[in-house]
């Protein structure tokens, strides 16, 4: 095991919600140390850069219009594993499949509002991060 970063989003139904504590207390319950965080309100085309990949998926356009739809709060997360340890307690993209105790199954509202992003790989993480946080802003 080693100490890597992930990155995170705190998504608009969360913080709609006022509920941006909570989803930080269970990263930092879960032992992720959050080394970078800063709320704003994210462009179209910043969201469409995001979320690229998902360009052909049906879903996009909603998604991207959801995305913009709040402020979000983006993370720097910093722990043993941390891309891995992340997802784990995010739970499923759907949280009607998340196990109980994981962020989506205790907070999210639906398959697209499901509260976090968090990086699928220590190569996304790396490029994810680098779309939001200069390495000044990270501070571990
Ligand atoms: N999403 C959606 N409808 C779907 C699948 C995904 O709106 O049928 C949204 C949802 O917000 C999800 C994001 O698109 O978090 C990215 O999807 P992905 O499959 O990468 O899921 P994740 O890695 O976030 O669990």
């Amino acid at each position: 095991m080693a100490v890597t970063r992930t990155f995170s989003i705190i998504k608009p139904d969360a913080t709609r919600r006022n509920i941006t504590g909570k989803v930080n207390a269970m990263i930092e319950g879960a032992g992720l140390r959050i080394v970078a965080q800063k709320r704003l309100q994210l462009t179209q085309a910043q969201a469409e850069g995001f979320y690229a990949v998902h360009s052909e998926r049906g879903f996009f356009g909603e998604l991207v219009a959801f995305m913009i739809s709040g402020p979000v709060v983006v993370q720097v997360l910093e722990g043993e594993d941390a891309v891995p340890a992340y997802r784990a307690i995010m739970g499923a993209t759907n949280p009607a499949n998340a196990d109980a105790g994981t962020i989506r199954k205790e907070l999210a509202e639906s398959i697209e509002a499901n509260t976090v992003h968090g990086s699928d790989s220590d190569e996304n993480a790396a490029i994810e991060i680098a779309y939001f946080f200069a390495p000044t802003e990270i501070a571990a």
